[in-house]
This record gives structure tokens, sequence and C-alpha cells, in this order.
């Protein structure tokens, strides 16, 4: 039997075939991933072929994983830990930010923007809040969704109070599997919650234990919107492990400076002071954003410290 993982507790997986019958599906001794350094092998989004155990009633053994077109991880904070991997399969990220109350920085979007690059997950902007915008707000909100858009990562300007953009999320969706991340407080639930009316979204954290003591680790959690539509909810998962890029490499996770590599005068230009960089000409003159640039250079100073 072939089923896709809608749930993982870390002890026992959520299976749903096809049809949509629901399989409580554990592992089937020990399932070796090639180059995968993490602690729970299979995740969200998941597929997976089982066998219904005997004697049980719709519980299976998970006894291969079919290869995966990419994944999640985030990074233990213990050197020694393994990773986890969060979730599977994805189609596109939605990233939740709002212009007001909270204010999303752009370095915590772009963060976010490097590591969907590097994970090869498309990402669409949610700009939420829309309705607590005055004009002048709203302008500048246009100007970066505007900025965003060019560089490959569309928006949409929401708003779960006035309902704007919530036809054109729901497009997004469907028949995809979409993940929604975002900071807290943005309404990444209240969006959920009113784009899937009836999924009761609830926390979904499990306690765990490691060598420093009692922790909690949060799961993904995938759900049916409409079939072949999923959404995955990574309750308590504020950010994407970012992953460890060679400063070399840097300027390749941002599609503007990407786009230019062949233009700077000397092929390994970090873009930092060499002559003749196209980078810096076209920040000089407005063509590439400040700000992104800002958040290239912080990344690389955040990869040199760690080094
Ligand atoms: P989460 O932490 O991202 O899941 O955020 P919540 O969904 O819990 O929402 C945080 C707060 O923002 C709540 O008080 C929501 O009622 C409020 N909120 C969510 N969406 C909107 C919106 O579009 N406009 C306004 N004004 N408030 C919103
Ligand atoms: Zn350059």
């Amino acid at each position: 039997m072939e089923g896709l993982v809608m749930k993982s507790t870390g002890s026992w997986y959520l299976v749903r075939t096809n049809d949509g019958e629901l399989y409580r599906c554990r592992l089937r001794g020990k399932i070796k991933l090639k180059d995968l350094k993490v602690s729970n092998p299979v995740a969200v989004g998941d597929v997976v072929a089982f066998e219904l155990e005997e004697g049980g009633e719709s519980t299976g053994a998970i006894y291969q994983i079919t290869e995966r077109e990419n994944y999640i991880i985030r990074k233990s904070t213990h050197k020694t830990a393994h990773s986890h991997i969060i979730a599977a399969n994805i189609d596109r990220a939605l990233l939740v930010v709002t212009l007001v109350s909270p204010r999303t920085s752009f370095g915590f979007m772009d963060r976010f923007l490097v590591t969907a690059e590097a994970y090869d997950i498309p990402v669409t902007l949610l700009y939420n809040k829309s309705d607590l915008y005055d004009a002048e707000t709203a302008e500048y909100q246009q100007q970066i969704l505007n900025m965003y858009a060019q560089i490959g990562y569309p928006g949409i300007i929401c708003s779960t109070v006035s309902g704007q953009g919530l036809p054109e999320i729901q497009e997004i969706l469907a028949n995809h599997k979409t993940l929604f991340s975002g900071h807290s407080g943005v309404g990444k639930s209240t969006l959920i919650n009113r784009l899937a009316p009836g999924l009761e979204l609830k926390t979904n954290e499990i306690s765990d234990y490691s060598d420093k003591g009692k922790h909690t680790t949060t799961y993904a959690e995938m759900f049916e919107l409409a079939p072949d539509t999923f959404i995955i909810d990574t309750p308590g998962i504020k950010e994407l492990g970012l992953v460890d890029i060679p400063k070399e490499e840097l300027s390749y996770f941002f599609p503007e400076m990407r786009e230019r590599l062949n233009l700077c005068k000397y092929y390994n230009c970090l873009h930092i002071n060499e002559p003749n960089c196209a980078v810096l000409q076209d920040l000089k003159v407005g063509k590439i954003s400040l700000t992104r640039y800002e958040s290239y250079r912080s990344i690389m100073d955040e990869t040199d410290n760690r080094r």
C-alpha cells in the first residue's frame, strides 16, 4: 500500500492512502537514508510504502520512502544532535509577513527566501493585515511587493479582516502542497482558519529529550483542504534552518545577484569591493535593493563567524 504522511509524532505516523483512508503506521525496522543525518527518517509530505499489520485495525508498518522532490530541515541547536526533517515534497511556501503590528524585518524575510532557494521551493509572500494600512503605508507596501515580485517572489496583499486577497490565495493552494510560514503574530493561524474553515488548528508540540534535558520539538502537520490540496502548518517553527552556504556561493541564492554573476569582472566576485562589480554598480543606481544587499552582507558575516 502507498500513502502520504499527514502527521508525524516521531514515533508513529498518520498515513493517508489515495482513497482517503487513514492508517496509523510505525516504521518497520530501520529505514536508512543515504546522505541525510536526521533524527526522523520520515516526515510530513513523504510518500511511503507500508504493509498492513496483522491483527491491527488500520495500522501499518512503513518499509519504504519514495525519493523526495525536496525537504526542509531544522538544524538541531546541539552540535551532536541530528537535524530534523520538518516536511517533504513541498510545492510552494507561503510566507506571511506584516508591515505593521508586528513589523516583519527584511532580514527575516530574506533569510527565509535564501533558505527556500537552497531547498528549491518557490515562495509567494503574503502581506497580511492590509486593513490596518493608511494610504501612505499601502503605497509603501506596494513598493515592497513590486521589488520582491521583480526578483521572483510574487506577493499578495491580504487581510483576514476585510477578506482582501483570500481568493487569490485559494487559487495558489489548489492542487498543491503548500507550506505556511511566518513569525508569530502575523496572522498565520487566522489566515489558515479563514482559508480552511472547519480545520481546528492546534499547536502540536511533543516533548522530547536531549542531552540538555527536556525540550520541546515541534512537528509539522498536513491538512487536506480539498482533493489533492494540502497545507502544511509548522506550529512553533519560526524560521527554517538556514543552510550552511559558503560565502562564495551565497549570491547564487539571491536571484537578482545570480542573474548578474557573469557580468562581474571576476568570476568569484563576492560583490563587496571588487572593481567592475555588476552588483555594486546596480546597487548604486537602485536596480538592486539596498535592504536585500544588506541582508546579503549580514548573512555572509554570520557564515564567517560560524567558521
Ligand atoms: P499567528 O501567530 O501568525 O498564528 O497569528 P494569529 O493568527 O494568532 O493572529 C495574531 C493576531 O493578529 C490576532 O489577534 C489576530 O486576530 C490578528 N489578525 C490576524 N489577521 C489579521 C488581519 O488581517 N488584520 C488584522 N487587523 N488583524 C489580524
Ligand atoms: Zn560582483
